[in-house]
C-alpha cells in the first residue's frame, strides 16, 4: 500500500462509505492520514467505579457482566450492561445502537471511557466510548478510550469512532511513507512530518498535540506564502507589452475638472499605482477601500492615463447591473475627453456609433472568445472576491499581460492581505468623502419589528426610498433564495404596505427585468425594494435613507456592512434595521457590533475571529485553499512562514535546491487549483 493507494482499494470500504469519503475529498490514503482532528476528548483519567464521581469525565477497565437491549414506553431502544471493574458494578446505557449486543457479550473484557451519572440508588454511564481491553485485542495502543481522543467532524455520516479506527490501522505502515519535505534550516526544532502526524491524531498530552499543531499549521501557511511569492515573481519577471507614460499635466487637469476633491487617500493610491505603470513590469495591484471611498473614479483617472498612452482598457464587474453603472459613471467621466466606452455583457453588446472603443465595460462576457481584446494595456476588476484566480490569468493571456488593477470594498485583515493575497501590491482608500454620515444601525428584536414598518413608512411619506433584504439562504443567489425573496415581497406588499410602491430585485431575473427594476427605483417609481443580497455591490441611490435586513444572522459581519452601505449615500440621516432568525445571545451580540463599529476593517478583523478564516476567505483569492488547521488571525506564524518562504526563493527561486519541497508544493496547487 502506497501513500497515494485509493480508498477504494482498502478492505472494508464499500461504496457508500466511498461516495461519504468523496464529499469530504478523501481520495487517498494520504488524504485520510491528512484529515486532522478539530478538538480531543480527554479520557486521560483512569479511575475505579468506587472513587469515581458524579458528572467525572473517566475511564475504567473491567468486564461485562451482562447486555441486553430494552424498550422504553416511547418505543425507543436502549442496551443496557452491568459492567463491573472489580472496585463494584455500574450499568452502562447505549441509545439507538440496538447493534451493540452483537459486539459486546457478557464475560468480554473492555476499556470504557465516559461521563459518570451518579444518583443515590444507582451509579451509571452513559453512552461511553468502549474498546477491547489491550491484552484482547489486536491493536499497539488504545484509540478511542483512556487517553486524548481525537474528534473528527463528522459531516456525511463518517463516525470518530470510524476514522479514528481506519487512521490508526493505516499509520504503521505509512510513516516510513511519509517524506519530509522541510529541510533542515525550516524545519530548525519543529516535529518532523511524521511525527506530527501521529501525534496530531493520537497525541500522549495536550503538549503533544501542541507541537503537533504547531509543525502542520506552519507547512499549510508556508507552502501558501511559497506558492503567492512565486506567483508574485512569476509576475514581476514578465515584461508588459505595454508601458505607460504618466502625463503628469493632464493627470492634474483630470483631477482638478471633477466636480468634486479627491481625498488625500485616493490622491494617493492614484499616486501608487501610477507608479507602477512606469516600470517595465505588469502591474498587479489591489485597491481596497470601503463602499463609496471612491474606488471608481480612481480607475477612472488611471484609465484616462492609459487612453493617454494610446492604450485602451477593460473593466470588468461581477454583474450586469454594476457593468451598466460602471459605464454610465465612465462615460460621465471620460466622455467630455472624446474617451469612447463600450458595453460588453452576456445580453447587450453595443458601442456607442459602432466606434471601436477605447473602454470596453462588461461582465465576464469580456472572457468570451469573440471579442478580440487587442491593444488592452489595463484591466480593472472591480468587486474582485466574486472573480478567482482563474479568470485574471484567462484575462491576461488574451490581453497580453495587461496592467492589472483589482478593486474590492472588502476589507482585508493584514494577516489575509500577507498570505492569500501575497501576490498582489495593495493599496488602501482608508478615508471617506467629507461630509458621509455613518449609517445609523439597529438590531431589531422581534417584538419592535412593527415599530420598524411603521418608521420606514414615515420615511416613504418624507419622500425617502428603502431596502428590505431578504435573508441569505445560500452562500450564492440560487433558486431557493428568489423564492423566499418573492414570499416575503408578497407579504410586505398585502400585509404591511399595501399602499406604497413595491418592487422585487433578485438574481433570477431576467436582465432586462432586473435592469427595469433598478432603473424604477432609481427615477422614484418604487419606493420600497425588496431585494436579495445581490444589491451588496450595484445599485447607487442617494435617496434611500433605510435599509432593513431580514435573517442578518446568516450574514458576515463585513457583508452587512457593505449592504447597508448602499443608503447614507446622500444628505440626509441613513438607518439600517437589523432583524435576526436566532434570538440567542451570541447571535445577537455579533450584530450589535455592527451598532458600535462603522469601519469595514475591524468588522471583518472581528468576522476572522468569530466565524474563522476558512468560509469567509477560503475561496475567495485562490482557488478552494481552504485552512484545515492554521489560523489566519496567527500573525506571528504567518510572518514567520513568510519570512522563511522568502528565504528559500531567494537561495532557489525555482525550489530547484529542494526537490521534495517543490514536488509538494506542485501537488497542492494541483489540489487546490485544479487545471
Ligand atoms: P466605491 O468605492 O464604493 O466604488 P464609488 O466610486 O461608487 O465608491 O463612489 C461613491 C460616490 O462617491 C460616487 O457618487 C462618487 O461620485 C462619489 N465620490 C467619489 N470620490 C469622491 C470625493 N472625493 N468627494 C466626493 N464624492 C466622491
Ligand atoms: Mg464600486
Amino acid at each position: 500500500m502506497q501513500l497515494d493507494t485509493p480508498l477504494s482499494a482498502l478492505m472494508g470500504i464499500g461504496p457508500i462509505l466511498l461516495s461519504r469519503l468523496k464529499k469530504l475529498n478523501l481520495n487517498t490514503v494520504e488524504d485520510l492520514l491528512n484529515y486532522y482532528p478539530f478538538r480531543y476528548e480527554d479520557y486521560s483519567h483512569i479511575s475505579s467505579v468506587m472513587q469515581a464521581q458524579s458528572g467525572e469525565k473517566l475511564t475504567l477497565s473491567g468486564e461485562v457482566w451482562s447486555i441486553g437491549n430494552t424498550y422504553t414506553k416511547f418505543r425507543k431502544v436502549l442496551t443496557k450492561a452491568i459492567f463491573n471493574d472489580g472496585s463494584g458494578p455500574i450499568e452502562i446505557i447505549w441509545f439507538n445502537q440496538p447493534w451493540l449486543i452483537k459486539s459486546i457479550t457478557s464475560g468480554d473484557k473492555l476499556q470504557i471511557s465516559g461521563k459518570i451519572k451518579k444518583t443515590r440508588s444507582k451509579i451509571q454511564i452513559i453512552s461511553p466510548q468502549w474498546e477491547k481491553l489491550q491484552a484482547f485485542s489486536n491493536q499497539q495502543y488504545n484509540i478511542h478510550t483512556g487517553r486524548l481522543v481525537p474528534v473528527y467532524s463528522e459531516t456525511y455520516g463518517l463516525t470518530s469512532k470510524w476514522l479514528r479506527a481506519k487512521i490508526s490501522q493505516l499509520l504503521p505502515n505509512m510513516l516510513p511513507k511519509i517524506i519530509d519535505y522541510l529541510s533542515e534550516e525550516v524545519r530548525q526544532d519543529m516535529l518532523s512530518l511524521p511525527e506530527a502526524i501521529t501525534q496530531i491524531h493520537f497525541p500522549a498530552n495536550l503538549d503533544e498535540a501542541k507541537n503537533a499543531y504547531q509543525r502542520l499549521a506552519f507547512d499549510e501557511l508556508f507552502l501558501i506564502q511559497l506558492a503567492t511569492l512565486r506567483q508574485k515573481a512569476s509576475w514581476q519577471n514578465k515584461t508588459t507589452t505595454y508601458p505607460i507614460e504618466i502625463n503628469s499635466v493632464k493627470l492634474d487637469q483630470f483631477i482638478n475638472d471633477l466636480p468634486f476633491r479627491l481625498t488625500n487617500a485616493q490622491l494617493r493610491v492614484i499616486k501608487e499605482i501610477s507608479h507602477d505603470l512606469s516600470q517595465g513590469t505588469p502591474m498587479n495591484r489591489l485597491v481596497q477601500g470601503e463602499v463609496g471611498s471612491g474606488k471608481t473614479v480612481v480607475a477612472a483617472a488611471i484609465i484616462f492615463l492609459t487612453y493617454l498612452s494610446g492604450l485602451g482598457s477593460v473593466v470588468m464587474a461581477p454583474t450586469e447591473i454594476l457593468a451598466f453603472q460602471h459605464y454610465q459613471t465612465l462615460d460621465k467621466l471620460l466622455g467630455p475627453y472624446g474617451i469612447q466606452i463600450g458595453l460588453y455583457t452576456g445580453s447587450k453588446k453595443f458601442t456607442k456609433q459602432n466606434i471601436k472603443p477605447e473602454v470596453i465595460v462588461g461582465t465576464h462576457a469580456l472572457l468570451s472568445d469573440q471579442l478580440s481584446l487587442a491593444n488592452i494595456g489595463l484591466a480593472v476588476i472591480d468587486e474582485q472576491q466574486r472573480f478567482g484566480v482563474e479568470q485574471r490569468t484567462k484575462l491576461r493571456h488574451k490581453a497580453k499581460v495587461p496592467h492589472f488593477l483589482t478593486m474590492t470594498a472588502t476589507p482585508i485583515p493584514r494577516t489575509v492581505a500577507l498570505t492569500l493575497y501575497g501576490d498582489l501590491d495593495l493599496s488602501v482608500i482608508d478615508e471617506l468623502p467629507k461630509g458621509r454620515k455613518v449609517v445609523r444601525t439597529y438590531y431589531v428584536p422581534e417584538s419592535k419589528r412593527a415599530d420598524s414598518y411603521r418608521f420606514i413608512e414615515n420615511e416613504v411619506k418624507n419622500g425617502s426610498q428603502v431596502y428590505i433584504i431578504t435573508p441569505l439562504i445560500e452562500q450564492s443567489e440560487t433558486l431557493l433564495s428568489a423564492k423566499a425573496a418573492k414570499v416575503e415581497f408578497e407579504r410586505l406588499s398585502k400585509d404591511i404596505f399595501p399602499k406604497l410602491r413595491l418592487g422585487l430585485l433578485h438574481g433570477r431575473l431576467k436582465s432586462k427585468e432586473k435592469e427595469k427594476v433598478i432603473a424604477d427605483f432609481k427615477l422614484h417609481n418604487i419606493d420600497i425594494l425588496v431585494s436579495t443580497s445581490v444589491v451588496e455591490v450595484g445599485v447607487d441611490v442617494p435617496n434611500a435613507t433605510v435599509m432593513a435586513i431580514e435573517g442578518a444572522d446568516r450574514f458576515g459581519l463585513a457583508q452587512l456592512h457593505q449592504l447597508r452601505g448602499r443608503v447614507g449615500r446622500g444628505e440626509k440621516e441613513s438607518f439600517a434595521f437589523l432583524f435576526a432568525e436566532d434570538s440567542t445571545y451570541p447571535a445577537i451580540s455579533r450584530l450589535k457590533n455592527l451598532e458600535k463599529i462603522h469601519d469595514g476593517l475591524q468588522l471583518s478583523e472581528l468576522d476572522l475571529q468569530i466565524r474563522g478564516s476558512g468560509q469567509i476567505y477560503g475561496t475567495m483569492q485562490s482557488g478552494s485553499w481552504e485552512l484545515k488547521i492554521a489560523s489566519l488571525t496567527d500573525l506571528n506564524l504567518l510572518e514567520k512562514t513568510r519570512n522563511f518562504a522568502q528565504k528559500i526563493l531567494q537561495a532557489s527561486p525555482n525550489l530547484d535546491k529542494y526537490p521534495q519541497l517543490k514536488a509538494k508544493l506542485t501537488k497542492t496547487l494541483a489540489e487546490v487549483m485544479p487545471d
